[in-house]
């Protein structure tokens, strides 16, 4: 019988649910069960597709080609498994789902409510990873904040599953402030929140706090009377150098021990070990190397936030740890370049470059100029999608000589369509079928035997998953290699250009994939391996980078 703990949150959002619920999982896993997650997000969006990156973070892509909260991104780099689409639920799914009963007469005489009915079909999806019989748990991860108004129905239909006898525990997981001013830890939104969800009909096994510090004695005494847990119920989860290390803060308070009590589970295997030699590794790593990743999804009001491009910061760090080194990431607006261009010489100052993903027509010439600098002064560059796709542009432009050539995505009416809609595309837009409709998903590329690329996947075929509207143009690809650019990885029908490399340069390789939702922290993706093992070979003596603001 599966189990099922669910998550939810309490106090403020970003307290980092997903990387407590992939913990959670972790440690189970390290005991030998077999786990996997699920996200519940309260939006009306039927997937993450449509949200702007700088409000809402990176969209996370599935193998099966779900636009996804970037939280299954952490389930599946902490569980090493991959997820499926369908273990995110959404509110717009669920409505879409009973609206659609309704209209087909599927509750014909009945009254279609809230409740039992969307609690009911919430429930029935809750339930379909459970049906595959391959997991021993189910975690289940509730987004927003107890007490929002849109997340009740999600925490109502949990509520149902212990009454209708499945096996589930609750995890409140809460942020403990500390008021400067008093230097004092505070318990008393916990105590709100909790009264709030017991409210709902919801009594929490676990409370997991969020504190800065690891929490005192007296404030978990505290929690521990006021919101109805055990003293020990009462898990310290203080903010941490590293994420990868929260299972193991986890497991020094038996957290794992104490649910597998709660659900009377006997079997314990202990296979910690190479997860914290991983930790340890870590923390040993002294030597710094600087990757300037060029990106434009970096403001929101007056804060600057890096969650739009978390996937290609974590692969970053497993391909540096991999290699005994630090990862150090300094954020280059692309922009900057496009008022001064005389600030490209401080890009010398980082030891890699990557142009990631990216949608519409901000800060693009900034890129093809950061481009073109690292591909004439031989630095080290890993071009992700977007990055591939303008790698393609400026070869045309400045070695192929191709005037004005462009993305169609950035200008209609290029002479010189380098970029361009693949056919079934034109239809799409047109018709303004936005949501779920890109080139998604896995995809497999045949790989050129010698290239580069090749020796870095040491494997002839390889998939990669992808999110994008653009291809390279067939009709450029004779000129761009004439040229000395070398697609060294193509679609099996031989169409589709998926990888590029410059075998002149030191490492100049760019992929129309995104390679980077595949890096687990143990096995690190290949082109972000080649990126890291190429800067350690050109590296210069570290110098200041503070010329680079954005
Ligand atoms: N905007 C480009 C496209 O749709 C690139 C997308 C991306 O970088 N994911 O093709």
């Amino acid at each position: 019988m599966v189990r099922y703990i669910i998550i939810t949150g309490g106090v403020i959002s970003g307290l980092g649910k997903g990387i407590t619920t992939a913990s959670i999982g972790k440690i189970l896993k390290l005991h030998g069960y077999k786990v996997t997650a699920m996200k519940i997000d309260p939006y009306m969006n039927c997937d993450a597709g449509t949200l702007r990156p700088t409000e809402h973070g990176e969209v996370w892509v599935t193998e099966d080609g779900g636009e996804i909260d970037q939280d299954l991104g952490h389930y599946e780099r902490f569980l090493d498994v991959d997820i499926p689409k369908h273990h995110n639920i959404t509110t717009g799914q669920v409505y879409g789902a009973v609206i659609d009963k309704e209209r087909k007469g599927k509750y014909l005489g009945k009254t279609v409510q809230p409740i039992p009915h969307v609690t009911d079909e919430i429930k029935r999806r809750i339930r379909i990873p459970a049906q595959e019989s391959k997991f021993d748990f189910v975690l289940v991860e509730i987004g927003g904040t107890v007490g929002d108004y849109e997340n009740v129905l999600f925490l109502e239909a949990v509520r149902q599953m212990k009454l209708e006898g499945e096996k589930v525990l609750y995890v409140h997981v809460t942020y403990v402030p500390v008021l400067e001013t008093l230097g004092e830890a505070k318990t008393k939104p916990t105590q709100h929140s909790v009264k709030t969800l017991r409210g709902i009909g919801i009594q929490p096994d676990f409370i997991i706090t969020r504190t800065e510090k690891p929490l005192d004695s007296v404030r978990r005494e505290k929690i521990a009377l006021f919101c109805n847990v055990h003293e020990e119920d009462v898990i310290s989860d203080s903010n941490i150098e590293n994420v990868y290390a929260v299972p193991l803060l986890f497991e020094k308070q038996l957290l794992c021990k104490k649910i597998l009590k709660k659900l009377n589970l006997r079997k314990d295997q202990n296979k910690l070990k190479t997860w914290k030699k991983f930790i340890a590794n870590v923390k040993k790593a002294e030597k710094e190397i600087k990757i300037g990743i060029v990106g434009k999804y970096f403001d929101i009001g007056s804060f600057k936030l890096s969650d739009s491009y978390i996937s290609v910061i974590e692969a970053v760090k497993h391909a540096a740890w991999n290699n005994n080194l630090k990862p150090n990431i300094k954020w280059i607006d692309s922009k900057l370049f496009e008022k001064e261009p005389e600030k490209l010489t401080t890009l010398n100052e980082v030891d890699g470059i990557i142009v990631p993903g990216g949608f519409g027509l901000s800060g693009i010439q900034g890129k093809i100029e950061t481009i073109r600098y690292a591909r004439e002064h031989d630095l080290p560059y890993l071009g992700l999608c977007l990055g591939m796709q303008l790698a393609v542009v400026e070869y045309a432009q400045n070695v192929c000589n191709l005037k004005g050539a462009q993305s169609t995505e950035v200008d209609k009416n290029t002479p010189h369509p380098v970029i361009d809609f693949i056919p079934e595309q034109v239809n799409i837009i047109q018709e303004s079928r936005y949501g779920a409709t890109m080139r998604l998903g896995s995809y497999p590329a045949n790989l050129k035997n010698g290239s580069l690329i090749h020796k870095l996947y040491g494997e002839n075929k390889v998939t990669e998953r992808h999110r994008h509207r653009y291809e390279v143009n067939p009709e450029y690809v004779k000129i761009l290699e004439e040229n000395g650019l070398v697609f060294s990885g193509i679609s099996p029908n031989g169409v589709l250009m998926e990888f590029m490399e410059l075998p002149k340069h030191s490492y100049f390789v760019a992929t129309q994939a995104h390679p980077e939702f595949k890096s687990r922290p143990l096995k690190p993706a290949p082109l972000f391996e080649g990126l890291i093992k190429a800067t350690k070979k050109r590296r210069q003596p570290a110098k200041p980078i503070p010329a680079i603001q954005i």
